[in-house]
């Protein structure tokens, strides 16, 4: 209700309705908190971190605070808060990006499976607001986050090193 709230006010600033507002809602709520954000750094090399996979349009690197070993994030280089305003471009499929990293994984780390989770809204977790997928290896005995490190990780996953 808040945020509709909020978006009927944009269009009213703006004159607009129907679809003409719908769309500037979904510019306004894109574009909204790039300015700090800590993903866009990540992307733009202005954060450094451990970059498992990048293409065009995508970036994948090790989460910083990994939940299990191997824990990694793939994100969309463009700017979106969340699913509600995520768009794809032609021809970049986040799916498809997703897939490159989870087989990396399976292989190279040699996982039992592994989780691809999303969070949208404070209650549901997300504490970036940039889009991002986590990506969760599983293993059959649990692995200690601790034990290696984020250089080990990468080598691993990266195939350049045994699991
Ligand atoms: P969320 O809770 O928003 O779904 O997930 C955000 C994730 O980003 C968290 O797991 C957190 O550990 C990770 N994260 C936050 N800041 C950074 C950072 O600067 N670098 C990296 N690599 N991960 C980060
Ligand atoms: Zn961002």
């Amino acid at each position: 209700m808040e945020r509709l709230k909020s978006q009927d006010a944009i269009s009213a600033r703006k004159g607009l309705s129907g679809t003409n507002a719908a769309n500037a809602v979904l510019l306004d709520h894109n574009h909204a908190n790039m300015g700090d954000c800590i993903f866009c750094k990540v992307i733009k090399k202005e954060i450094p971190s451990y970059i498992i996979y990048e293409d065009e349009n995508f970036i994948s690197f090790l989460d910083i605070n990994p939940k299990a070993f191997g824990h990694c994030l793939v994100v969309p280089k463009e700017h979106y808060d969340d699913i509600y305003s995520y768009r794809e471009k032609a021809g970049a499929s986040v799916i498809d990006a997703i897939r490159t990293v989870c087989l990396m994984i399976k292989e190279n780390m040699n996982c039992a499976g592994l989780n691809v989770v999303q969070n949208n809204g404070r209650i549901a977790g997300q504490l970036i607001e940039h889009i991002h997928f986590h990506i969760i290896p599983r293993f059959e005995k649990e692995i200690g986050v601790n034990k290696r490190d984020f250089k080990a990780v990468l080598r691993m996953i990266k195939g350049e090193s045994k699991a």
